[in-house]
């Protein structure tokens, strides 16, 4: 039995429902997807088990939203004190049940603390606004102001891909605003959310506000859309589950952190040497597998070739491996399947004009950096997400042409554009379709309290905490007639 499972102190994983481990009839074995050792068997929920969270969440709504925010602050700032005590621990169940390599579950964890520093601070400036009523003739003699009310039972369904930080960027701001939570996190990597759920009971929230329900999507996921008690759902996932959820929620509010294949513009006269470290980062970083992950790179024709040189050197020397080494930089995708899945996508794009520069094949069944030139728009490399460690480099002859090109794809989370032309990058901010432009940077550049979501097919609503909180509370009018 492998090392994770004493460090989660059971070899059996458990729901985590008002406060106390619920046991199931059904259980599931968790698999490394590195390794494909057992790492845990994990709690399978049905739909009565989900409903009894949602009973939980239901019942303590009181609790949280009565407690002064002060309290709650209190409690998140408790949080972050653990995590940072824990943080060696915290790494290692992110890197073994993603197969994440450590250096950059480290820096997940880093994340995450900052993520509940920053829910703990928002906590304490939740607040209104006065509206001066006598701007109108028949205002006049009122006073009237805003408030910022919890919004109720938050539905929570995450994704595998930041198995940590992005639950945090749903509980942190959830209990900042005085809701309670039913979270269900992804089938491979339930135990994260487990584990930051014992932080949380350590820290002293009180039960029921924050319950983890573990098991299959289409039941557990689907239970929580379809209740009428829960008042939001907020998701991060595929688009494909994402509008599904959608279409169910009915008057649900919903936020959606859906999918891309972002896109980097470089301009003529841009540094190469300087800027070739973030483009790796960025397209290989959790072998891609990153919603703002660099996929699609066009370059101005005077910097193109230097471009694709020193991007492949440098894509060839990362190191591939286990994923607790601390110097592997691409590690397993997480499954198979999804290995399968983009391997069949290179295959296309070599059946066409296109040329695999780097990469392309696997390497002790670990797909390697894969760089490629000259794809056109319609294969799945170009305009599907990848979540992969692959990217396309396409050569443009002006900023202009390359904005086209970006903004001619469903998905709009983020973009990047290096360039020295002050006019170009004003023009870039301004005709870029996304939910955000980053300037002189890769399109997965994100710290944790931005405001960070998309358009088009890469979702709706906004996260980071102050901007999550927004979207987790409803505002309600008081009037006061004076006369
Ligand atoms: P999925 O959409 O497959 O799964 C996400 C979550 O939805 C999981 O918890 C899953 O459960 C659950 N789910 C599956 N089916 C249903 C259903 N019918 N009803 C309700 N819930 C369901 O995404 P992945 O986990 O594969 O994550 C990858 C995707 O997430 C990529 O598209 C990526 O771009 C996106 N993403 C977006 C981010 C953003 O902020 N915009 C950030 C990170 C990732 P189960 O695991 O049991 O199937």
């Amino acid at each position: 039995m492998s090392k994770i499972v004493n460090q989660v102190k059971s070899t059996k994983q458990f729901l985590m429902i008002n406060g106390e481990r619920v046991e199931t009839s059904k259980y599931a074995p968790l698999y490394s997807p590195y390794s494909g050792e057992e790492i845990a068997q994990v709690a399978m929920a049905d739909k009565g088990l989900t409903k009894q969270a949602i009973d939980a969440a239901y019942n303590a709504r009181g609790v949280i939203a009565k407690m002064p925010a002060y309290k709650r602050a209190e409690i998140l700032e408790n949080v972050v004190a653990i995590l940072k005590e824990k943080s060696a621990e915290a790494a290692e169940i992110i890197s073994r049940e993603s197969a994440k390599p450590i250096m950059f579950a480290k820096a997940e964890v880093e994340r995450t603390i900052e993520t509940y520093k920053f829910s703990a601070e928002e906590a304490k400036r939740i607040h209104g606004e006065m509206i001066p009523f006598d701007a109108a003739a028949g205002g006049v003699g009122r006073i009237g102001y805003t408030l910022r009310e919890p919004i109720g039972v938050i539905g929570a369904i995450t994704p595998f891909n930041f198995p940590m930080n992005l639950v945090a960027h749903k509980v942190g701001p959830a209990i900042a605003a005085g809701n309670t939570i039913v979270l269900k996190p992804a089938s491979q990597t339930p135990l994260s959310a487990l584990f930051i759920a014992e932080i949380f009971e350590e820290a002293g929230l009180p039960a029921g506000v924050l319950n983890v329900v573990t098991g299959p999507g289409g039941t557990v996921g689907e239970a929580i859309v379809e209740d009428n008690r829960i008042s939001m759902v907020t998701f991060t996932g595929s688009p494909s589950v994402g509008i599904g959820i959608r279409n169910k929620a009915e008057l649900k509010k919903t936020t959606l952190e859906l999918g891309s294949n972002s896109a980097l513009i470089i301009d003529k006269e841009i540094d190469i040497d300087q800027i070739i470290d973030r483009c790796i980062m960025g397209a290989f970083s959790n072998q891609g597998q990153v919603c703002i992950s660099l996929q699609r790179v066009y370059v101005h024709e005077d910097v193109y070739e230097e471009f694709v040189t020193k991007f492949k050197e440098n894509a060839k020397k990362l190191k591939i491996g286990d994923p607790l080494d601390p110097g592997t930089y691409v590690s397993a995708l997480i499954s198979k399947g999804e290995t399968e899945r983009v391997l069949n996508w290179i295959e296309e794009a070599k059946d066409s004009k296109a040329t695999i520069q780097a990469g392309g094949k696997l390497q002790d069944g670990i797909l390697e950096p894969t760089i490629i030139t000259d794809a056109g728009r319609s294969l799945k490399v170009s305009c599907q997400e990848a979540f992969a460690p692959v990217v396309i480099v396409n050569k443009v002859s002006s900023v202009k042409e390359a904005i086209k090109q970006v903004n001619d794809s469903r998905f709009g989370l983020q973009a990047g554009i290096y360039t020295n032309n002050v006019k170009n990058a004003l023009y870039a901010s301004r005709e870029l379709h996304v939910g955000g432009v980053i300037i002189n940077d890769v399109p997965t550049y994100r710290v944790d309290q931005m405001p960070y979501g998309g358009v088009k097919e890469s979702g709706t609503g906004r996260e980071g905490i102050k901007y999550a909180v927004e979207e987790m509370t409803e505002m309600k009018l008081v009037v006061w007639n004076q006369s």
